[in-house]
């Protein structure tokens, strides 16, 4: 595996940080504006989570404020849901931005008076080539391009077919609206980029009253100029557009002069990070939509179980560079356990039941056990405190694995005839016999209760060795389990080119049942539990209901090494 990176410097303190403190100190700027600026084109992704983390950790660091700009220069690929998606998940997170929501489209007048003003300066022309003549005229990287032989048409001439493109005269393609720059320039962004092009689509928040929209290049640096935007963070693969953001910020009236920031994306091992391919996985059905607790979208790690801290917390934990790299999957789940580990409460929740009839009690017993759910760590770091109750009865459930035949040095901690075990918070009791079906398998063990006063050891002094997590017969209550393993079983999935959808993992969903205990019947959708000796559970955000109990696995309670080697 090519580059994995453990660990970096905390977010906040990375190279943009630091530029903007310097900024800060120098006097060149007052206050940080910056902005996440999301193409409404699909649901945001643990890659989003970084960029996210880094501009608006900006702004809170410093201060200051960050926009949630959409970046609608596509109508055709964009919609109302994923926008109203990518609020929810920048919200969830834990970031208000600054005002309103905000829109490119609310600038394309004034991006329509700007290209005005360049056919005015004889910087931009209309040029009529066929697209396929343009990628001709453009050249390549070995070969310089070629004017094309609309270049020079007049001012005049150009202001009338750029109003006629306007007013709806021309079909799709058939003219184009470009910066006039150099042909020959070794940056083939510089090569007249194209700064308008026709489309006859509705758009979502403009309806129809465009048939020509900019494009991105022409439109994000006058935008981040329009909002004031100090720094102007993206990614690597936009550093070749730095040229042509200043030359369009150089070469036009706007109202300030913002700049550009890069920094490496984050790709994780076993995941694609890119919205189309994550499209794909919907749109073929390979999940059950964007929020698919398998997805590596913000909305399916919420369904997952991921809580925002342990997303932010990653973020903080990869750091923020100048170069690329492959983060191990590894650091997000540890990221995510921790968290977990520190605050989830506990509960308990059989998977492979086995009937324990306690013999020595009465048939009625029931009594309410109170628990504490909060983990140690938690109560001592904060004083809380989340009791519960557990019923307690004659019947209850242990897990199959528990319980073994005859006793052995190997399974010295489980219970055996003879032996004795200590019911999780509960009491002692030891097995007597048990009882087999017709196919040889134990179908219940018969036990004595050894201790009557909770947390009291046996008065005869036989402690017993394990501790086993358990619920009632009577009033435990089934719950449905989707058990998660790797959406894609393959480390990097999507490298040189190759057809992610090959590296599927046929087995990633699982759906068992488990007896829980009936305080989990009744949790919050997305509250997210440790089942006591299992892993870690959420009751899930849709289907979950107290007549019917849902859980997802988040993770499971220990890294397991064969998933990530
Ligand atoms: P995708 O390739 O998934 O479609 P994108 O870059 O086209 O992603 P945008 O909606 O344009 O998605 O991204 C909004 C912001 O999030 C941009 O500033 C972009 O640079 C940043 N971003 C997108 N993907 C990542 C990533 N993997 N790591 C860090 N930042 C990212
Ligand atoms: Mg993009």
């Amino acid at each position: 595996m090519s580059e994995i990176r453990n660990s970096e410097t905390s977010n906040v303190n990375n190279f943009v940080a630091k530029i903007v403190e310097e900024d800060l100190a120098s006097g060149k700027i007052d206050k940080v504006i910056t902005r996440f600026p999301p193409e409404p084109n699909g649901y945001l992704h643990v890659g989003h989570a970084k960029s996210i983390c880094l501009n608006f950790g900006l702004a809170e660091k410093f201060n200051g404020e960050c926009n949630l700009r959409f970046d609608d220069t596509n109508p055709e690929k964009e919609s109302q849901e994923y926008i109203d998606a990518i609020k929810e998940d920048v919200t969830w997170l834990g970031f208000q931005w600054s005002g309103d929501v905000r829109f490119s489209s609310d600038y394309f007048d004034t991006l329509h008076d700007y290209a005005v003003h360049m056919i005015k300066a004889g910087t931009a022309y209309v040029c009529s080539l066929k697209p396929e003549e343009s990628e001709e005229y453009k050249g390549d990287f070995n070969r310089p391009g070629k004017n094309s032989p609309y270049r020079d048409r007049s001012v005049e001439e150009n202001l009338d077919l750029f109003a006629r493109m306007k007013a709806g005269e021309f079909k799709d393609g058939e003219h184009a609206l470009r910066a006039k720059i150099d042909m020959a320039s070794g940056n083939m962004n510089l090569r007249d980029p194209i700064m308008y092009r026709i489309r006859h689509v509705e758009h979502h928040q403009t309806g129809d009253k465009w048939c020509i929209y900019p494009i991105y290049d022409f439109t994000h640096g006058q935008s981040d100029a329009l909002e004031g935007i100090t720094h102007s963070v993206c990614t690597l693969e936009f550093e070749d557009h730095r040229p042509l953001y200043d030359w369009y910020i150089n070469n036009l009236p706007v109202p300030a002069k913002p700049q550009q920031y890069e920094f490496g994306r984050l790709s994780l091992n076993y995941t694609v990070t890119s919205k189309r391919k994550l499209k794909k996985l919907v749109d073929e059905k390979v999940v059950s939509g964007w929020d698919d607790p398998r997805m590596p979208t913000i909305s399916g790690m919420r369904r997952r179980g991921f809580t925002p801290a342990s997303i932010r917390n990653f973020c903080e934990m990869i750091g923020v560079s100048r170069s690329d790299g492959v983060v191990d999957i590894a650091m997000l789940e540890h990221a995510l356990r921790s968290d977990l580990n520190n605050n989830a409460p506990r509960a308990m929740a059989v998977i492979n039941p086995l009937k324990v009839v306690i013999t020595n009690m009465a048939d009625d017993h029931y009594e309410d056990i109170t628990v504490e759910s909060l983990p140690d760590s938690l109560i001592e770091a904060t004083g809380d405190s989340l009791k519960r109750t557990v019923p307690f009865t004659k019947e209850i459930f242990i897990d199959q694995d528990d319980f073994k035949e005859e006793y052995s040095k190997k399974f010295k901690k489980k219970f055996c005839p003879g032996k004795r075990i200590r019911l999780r918070n509960g009491y002692v009791i030891e097995a007597t016999d048990f009882i087999k079906n017709d196919a040889g398998e134990i179908i219940q063990v018969n036990a004595t209760q050894i201790t009557t006063v909770l947390g009291e050891d046996p008065a005869d002094d036989v402690k017993p060795k394990g501790v086993v997590h358990w619920v009632s017969a009577s009033h435990g209550i089934e719950a449905e389990l989707r058990v998660y393993g790797r959406l894609l079983n393959h480390e990097s999935p999507d490298r040189g080119g190759e057809d992610f959808m090959t590296h599927i993992n046929p087995e990633s969903l699982s759906v068992i049942s488990a007896i829980v205990e009936p305080s989990l019947a009744q949790a919050a959708p997305e509250s997210v539990f440790q089942f006591e000796r299992e892993g870690y559970y959420v009751a899930d955000r849709r289907d979950h209901a107290a007549d019917k109990p849902v859980f997802n696995l988040t993770i499971g309670l220990r890294e397991d090494k064969s998933l990530s080697q």
